[in-house]
This record gives C-alpha cells, sequence and structure tokens, in this order.
C-alpha cells in the first residue's frame, strides 16, 4: 500500500514575512490520515484553514487562504516542500498572517521536514491521475495539464529583461529531484516593483537576503543558484499552488508565462473538471497507480 504520510514529530523555526516584515513563529505538527493540509493561526483561535482551493483569498505577490475571517498568506513555498516529501497530513501553526519567507525557497523548509521525520499512516494514498487534458489561458499566459505516468511539470517563461528573455525546463517531480533541482530556487523580483511595493506598505521584510532583485541589467545579488534559477522558482511555485487540489497529481503541467493567479485558477479548474480525472492508489512504487474500484471521483472537500 502506498500510505499517507505525516512529519513523525512537531518542529518549529522562526523567520519574518515577507511583506509585514514581522518576526514569524512556524510549527508543524503530526495529523491523522485524511485530515489533509491545515493552517492554524494560534494568534486568532483555534479555527483551521484547510490548504485547498475552496479557501482561495488573495492572489496577487503571493497564494493567500482564508475561512471564517482567518487568513494566511505566502503559502506556496511551504506546501511544495510538503507535498514533494509526500506529507498528506500536517498541521501548520502561525502566529501571524505570513508564513515566513526564509531565504525565498522551499529548502528551508524540505530541511525543516526532514528534521521531523515522515511517519506513514494506516490509510492508502489517493492520487488525482488526469486522463484527459484540461486547459486554461488568459493572453500570452498558459497552463495545461495532459495524461503522464509520472508528475512532471514544463514551465516556460519571459520577460523583457536581459536576464531572462526565455528560459524553460521540464522536470519530472520526485522527492529527491525537488530537493536538488527546484527546492533551492528562490524567488525573484524587479528593483523598479520592489520600489511600488514599498510605497504600498508592501515588502517590508523584502532583502538580498530572501529574494534575487532584478536591476536594470543585471542581479543585485552576488550569485545565482542555477543559471536558470528564475524558471526553476516558477516550477516551485507551481508545484505548490497545486498542492491545493487535495490530492497529488499525476499528470504533466505545462505552464507558460503564468503565475499565482493562473496557477490557483486552474487548480480549481481541474476540480470542476471531473471528467478529466479519476482518483486512484498506487498499490507499487513505480507502478502506474490502478483506478480504485467503486469510488465515486470526487474531491475531498474541505470542512
Ligand atoms: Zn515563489
Amino acid at each position: 500500500m502506498d500510505a499517507q504520510r505525516s512529519i513523525r514529530r512537531q518542529i518549529s523555526c522562526v523567520g519574518i514575512g515577507l511583506h509585514s516584515g514581522n518576526k514569524v513563529n512556524l510549527t508543524l505538527k503530526p495529523a491523522p490520515a485524511d485530515s489533509g493540509i491545515r493552517f492554524r493561526r494560534t494568534d486568532l483561535g483555534q479555527h483551521e484553514v484547510p490548504a485547498t482551493v475552496q479557501h482561495l483569498a488573495g492572489i496577487q505577490l503571493a497564494t493567500g487562504l482564508a475561512s471564517n475571517e482567518v487568513s494566511v498568506e505566502t503559502v506556496e513555498h511551504l506546501l511544495a516542500a510538503l507535498v514533494s516529501v509526500g506529507i498528506d497530513n500536517v498541521l501548520i501553526e502561525l502566529n501571524s498572517p505570513e508564513v515566513p519567507i526564509m531565504d525565498g525557497s522551499a529548502a528551508p523548509f524540505i530541511y525543516l521536514i526532514h528534521e521531523a521525520g515522515v511517519k506513514r499512516l494506516q490509510a492508502a494514498r489517493k492520487y488525482l491521475k488526469i486522463v484527459r487534458p484540461i486547459a486554461i489561458s488568459r493572453g500570452d499566459k498558459r497552463i495545461a495539464l495532459f495524461p503522464s505516468d509520472h508528475f512532471k511539470v514544463t514551465y516556460s517563461i519571459s520577460y523583457d529583461h536581459p536576464l531572462l528573455r526565455h528560459q524553460s525546463r521540464t522536470i519530472r517531480i520526485t522527492e529527491d529531484s525537488f530537493a536538488e533541482e527546484v527546492a533551492p530556487a528562490r524567488t525573484f523580483t524587479f528593483l523598479k516593483d520592489v520600489e511600488m511595493m514599498r510605497q504600498n506598505g508592501l515588502a517590508l521584510g523584502g532583502s538580498l537576503e530572501n529574494a534575487i532583485v532584478l536591476g536594470e541589467t543585471g542581479i543585485l545579488n552576488n550569485s545565482l543558484r542555477f543559471d536558470d534559477e528564475f524558471v526553476r522558482h516558477k516550477i516551485l511555485d507551481a508545484v505548490g499552488d497545486l498542492a491545493l487540489v487535495g490530492y497529488p497529481v499525476i499528470g504533466h503541467l505545462v505552464a507558460h508565462r503564468a503565475g499565482h493567479a493562473l496557477h490557483t485558477e486552474f487548480a480549481a479548474k481541474i476540480l470542476e473538471e471531473t471528467h478529466s480525472w479519476r482518483l486512484v492508489e498506487a498499490p507499487v512504487d513505480g507502478l502506474v497507480p490502478m483506478a480504485v474500484p467503486g469510488k465515486a471521483a470526487a474531491p475531498r472537500l474541505a470542512n
């Protein structure tokens, strides 16, 4: 049986919120099978916000969730790290609205999850296997999922900037490939946008310690972690946003010039297109998953 997973023990870290600049305590706690990934704002009581498309709120600069006026922001890098390690169930506690930005990548969260350890639970994991293409486009921004025996992502970006006119990469996402080739890629921004965000009271916690900043002709940071760190970070964001579907996806995600708004709109569209996927179990690692007999293909709705 390909079992659902949680973390083995509670673990915490401290960082700052990218937009508020405030110090944030983050704690990951083990959670039971079928409870999913959930957030709790310890500064606002016991109410939990499930990490699902049904709770999407605010997707301009980062991906946010909300339920009963309890909101959490900038969830995507942590979600990408969790799903890449195969964590299906975890309670994430924050004492502030924002997940800490750490170094702008998912690598510190991968480290945190490994420190907590992985626990296999007594329940089968279900995958959402794409059987027919699903696609949306908005102008020249496109995103689609195609049938495939593996989860892989092809991403391409193009900007009017000498360092990233066009970058494209395909990565088959596994725990190892994500940790080595995707997780260390940092978020990036343009210096002209930083100035505008600061004027609007945003990015107050942003610095060269947690983002690649692009000036007119080059980067303000000393170096890149990969020549194509930018497109790798877009893959990271897409993996994190796709986690809001609520199941690991088996399919080939292809995105061009997309962003959080299109990623999350697409995650919601996937759940609506019930004829384009099936829920399956993977009885043996490495084999193509089998259809679950007699189970309706209904999304795991949050309550
Ligand atoms: Zn990002």
